[in-house]
Order: structure tokens, then sequence, then C-alpha cells
């Protein structure tokens, strides 16, 4: 048998059993083993990782594990400075869109209000949902760690808060959308664009009392849905407000 010294950081130890976090462990094992399986196999899956050090060197997923190795597993969406190492990811995609798993139907509205393109049905299977995030390159976001431990999955985000609008938080800040945003530009209902229209071309949509004090309407370019700033308003501000401040409740080992 041989063994490896395995050390995992920040938000990497959420996958781990308490008696591995945040400490050097050592992690016995026998044959050929890929440094990505072997990580994967201790729980943690190979999207949420974006710089693997063996003995100091960076390494990438193919790297074959030595006897007596000491392997450092770091993060994606570390706001430690790593870019000077070599990282695992040829570059980082340029615009943020999304792909989101059946579980998180509640976050992909509320992803389309702060205006991220995100593709969610509540029908997707995993192969489908693995196959959309490789073709348009969308960052997956699920619930289920093993959707995440497939191979043609190269960006992937294990969501660990429970409430939609602390995913939304945690989701912000993991991956520093701050200035991303784009409030109230895109369909919650279907993620089609929103566009101004003028009131005299919907006013049989409108309810009376709404077209006596609102002037500005825009729709959605595929459903066809109206959005005014009615009764919600004030609540959805708050719920952008809520997610940029940062306030969390996810259980991070940070
Ligand atoms: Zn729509």
């Amino acid at each position: 048998m041989k063994h490896a010294e395995f050390r995992f950081y920040e938000e990497l130890n959420d996958f781990l059993p308490p008696h591995h976090r945040k400490i050097p462990f050592r992690h016995v094992f026998s044959g050929r083993n890929s440094v990505k399986d072997m990580v994967e196999s201790l729980g943690v899956p190979h999207t949420e990782i974006d710089l693997i050090l063996a003995n100091g060197t960076s390494v990438n997923f193919q790297y074959i594990v030595e006897d007596n190795d000491r392997i450092s597993v770091y993060p994606s969406f570390e706001s430690i400075d790593i870019t000077p190492l070599i990282q695992l990811r040829p570059a980082p995609l340029r615009i943020t869109k999304f792909v989101l798993d059946v579980h998180l139907g509640r976050l992909a509205s509320l992803l389309r209000l702060v205006g991220f393109d995100s593709l969610y049905r509540n029908d997707f299977d995993d192969p489908e949902l693995a196959q959309l995030s490789r073709d348009e390159k969308r960052i997956l976001l699920t619930r289920d760690r093993n959707l995440l431990k497939r191979n043609i999955v190269t960006h992937g985000y294990f969501v660990r808060s429970n409430l939609p609008r602390d995913q939304l938080s945690e989701v912000i800040h993991r991956m520093d959308l701050y200035n991303s945003l784009q409030p109230f530009k895109r369909c919650m209902r279907c993620n089609g664009v929103l566009n101004p229209i003028e009131k005299d071309l919907v006013l049989e949509r409108i309810p009376i009392a709404t077209a006596e004090y609102c002037n500005d309407f825009h729709i959605c370019d595929f459903c066809g849905r109206l959005y005014w700033k009615g009764s919600h308003y004030g609540k959805l501000k708050q719920i952008i407000q809520y997610a940029v401040e940062g306030k969390t409740s996810c259980g991070t080992t940070r």
C-alpha cells in the first residue's frame, strides 16, 4: 500500500468529513490513480478545484499520485491570488451564463432578476445539464455533487445555501459578480430579454389602476410578459440589496 498526504483549502472543506477539514491527512491507496480520481473519491468534485500542487509544484488533473506525495488542493473562485501559478482551466468563461439543476428553479428566477442568462427546466436530466454546460459554456449550478464529477463539466459550482435569496447572495459573492449585475433586464419567468414598450401599445393588458400612475413598461421578447414597477417591485429590490450586501447564512467553513 502507498500513502499520500492531502490538504484541502477554504470552501473545499465543505465536502470533507469533519476529521479531514483544514488539516493535512494521510490517505492510503494502491495502484495507479490520477489526482482527479483521488480527490473526487475523497468527496470533492473537480469543478470546484482551480489549482493542485504536488510537493509544491502545480500539476494537472491527470497527474498520477506517487507514494509519499504531499497534495495541496485549492478551490475555484478563491479570493487568494493564484494567477501566477498554472491553473487547471485554460481561461475563465468570459460571459457569465448559467444552467441550473431541477432543484434550483427559484434561484434561476433570481439570477434572471439580476440580469444573468440562466437556463432552467424542471425536466432537464443530468446528461442534458452537463452537455448544455459544455456546449453553451454555462456554469452549472447544482445541489448534486455527483453531477459535478462528470468529466465534460469544466465549470460548475455546488450551491451550499438552502434559501433562494441566500443562494443568490452566495453565487454573487463566490464568483465576484458584483460588477456584472443588470437588474430588471431579463424575464424572471422565461429568461427572455426585457425591452421598453409604449404604454399605448399594451394599454388593454394593464390594470386600470396601474395605468393611472405608471408610464414605464417593459415586455419580454420571448414570452410577451409585461413588467412594470408594481407592488412586487419593492420586494424584488430588497432581494437584490440583500444579495449585494453579501448577507448569507450559508454554512461555509471559511
Ligand atoms: Zn418571458
